[in-house]
């Protein structure tokens, strides 16, 4: 019986990666190591908190005895989800990005050596490429050249999982996916964001001309991907997965207020974050050949599920959007 750990299994990505094995594979364990950061929050799993293959774990991923003590509880495979995951965070503070997501999975690369793991996932992002033109599409060839400290740090321990897999012979893959969206995602990432603002009525920060663009993909297709990357996945190779759907921040934000029945006045353009990447797009054509995995929800209901969910499910948001939500909001957008 495999027995996964799962790091940052309480965060957006990680949770829904979590229900899904559960309900998808019964002869599977899985164990969710997380620190409860600010990003971190067990009612993203209340409804499979007694599922009798599943096992949480407070526990932080740059403290050696706490992983060493998960992993001797029989793991036979990793799943890195855990991370500090947002740009404009790292632009105020990047210190932990770098303890977090560096030290951390040299820690935990450490460890998966030490207890012999059979697979590691290294769950990472096409931020990595950097930059696109108007053409042109990240392969797995892309050049890494990050441009955040976020993207910075996950390009770091994407090398250090490289390294440690050609050194050691370790059975290493790193998947790399493209803007994620979808239900239990922290109100700081633009969708999340803009929905539960805007149910409230409240304005909605447009970073610059809004023209940045993004591939977005339902987090259900990445956790599929992720899935089919532990499974199926070569040692040393790595995996694009992104949802072939470029839209402009700005089309977005008028797609959310036309879906929400609000209108532009609650638009606000604000400052261009420092250093904003202008355009990601993914070809994930290696991950549909090699592993038979491809996207399968369509952005439009996607999208419309996504908000029904932030709609039904208030008291998330509200235990969410308390005290330190609200001192970040101000420090990064000020008064809207
Ligand atoms: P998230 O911020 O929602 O969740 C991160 C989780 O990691 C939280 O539960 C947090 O408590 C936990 N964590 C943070 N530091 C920890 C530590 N030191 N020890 C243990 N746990 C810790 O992030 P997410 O959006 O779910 O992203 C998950 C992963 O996927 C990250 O590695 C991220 O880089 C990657 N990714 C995200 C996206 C996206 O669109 N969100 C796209 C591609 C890749």
């Amino acid at each position: 019986m495999p027995t996964l750990l799962v790091t940052g299994g309480c965060g957006f990505i990680g949770s829904n990666f979590v229900r899904h094995l559960l309900a998808t594979d019964p002869s599977c364990k899985v164990i969710n190591f997380d620190a409860l950061t600010y990003a971190g929050n067990l009612a993203n799993l209340r409804d499979v908190a007694n599922h009798t293959n599943y096992k949480f774990i407070k526990g932080d991923i740059t403290n050696r005895d706490e992983v060493r003590a998960a992993l001797q509880l029989g793991v036979t495979d990793v799943i890195h989800f855990a991370a500090e995951s947002h740009v404009d965070r790292s632009i105020q503070d990047s210190g932990p990005f770098i303890k977090t997501n560096v030290l951390g999975t040299q820690i935990l690369l450490d460890a998966a050596r030490e207890f012999k793991v059979q697979k590691y996932v290294q769950v990472s992002t096409d931020e990595v490429y950097g930059s696109l033109g108007p053409t042109g599409l990240f392969t797995e060839q892309t050049p890494l050249d990050p441009s955040s400290p976020y993207s910075a740090s996950k390009t770091a321990s994407d090398v250090l999982v490289k390294a440690y897999q050609h050194t050691f012979g370790m059975n290493a893959v790193i998947t790399r996916c493209s803007n994620n969206y979808g239900p239990y995602q922290f109100p700081e990432k633009l969708i999340p964001l803009f929905v539960t603002n805007l149910m409230n009525d409240q304005p909605v920060p447009v970073y610059g001309d809004g023209m940045q663009i993004r591939d977005w993909i339902h987090v259900l297709d990445h956790c599929r991907g992720v899935e089919a990357a532990w499974r199926n996945g070569k040692a040393g190779e790595v995996y694009n997965f992104g949802g072939r759907c470029e839209r402009a921040n700005i089309e977005i934000t008028k797609l959310l207020l036309k879906l929400l029945g609000k209108t532009e006045s609650l638009i606000r353009y604000v400052a261009d974050r420092p250093g904003h990447d202008r355009r990601y797009a993914i070809d994930c054509t290696k991950a549909e050949r090699e592993l038979g995995w491809k996207p399968l929800v369509s952005f439009d209901q996607g999208l419309q599920e996504t908000i029904d969910w932030y709609k039904a499910n208030g008291d998330w948001i509200a235990g969410i959007k308390n005290k330190d939500y609200l001192k970040y909001y101000e420090t990064q957008y000020g008064k809207l």
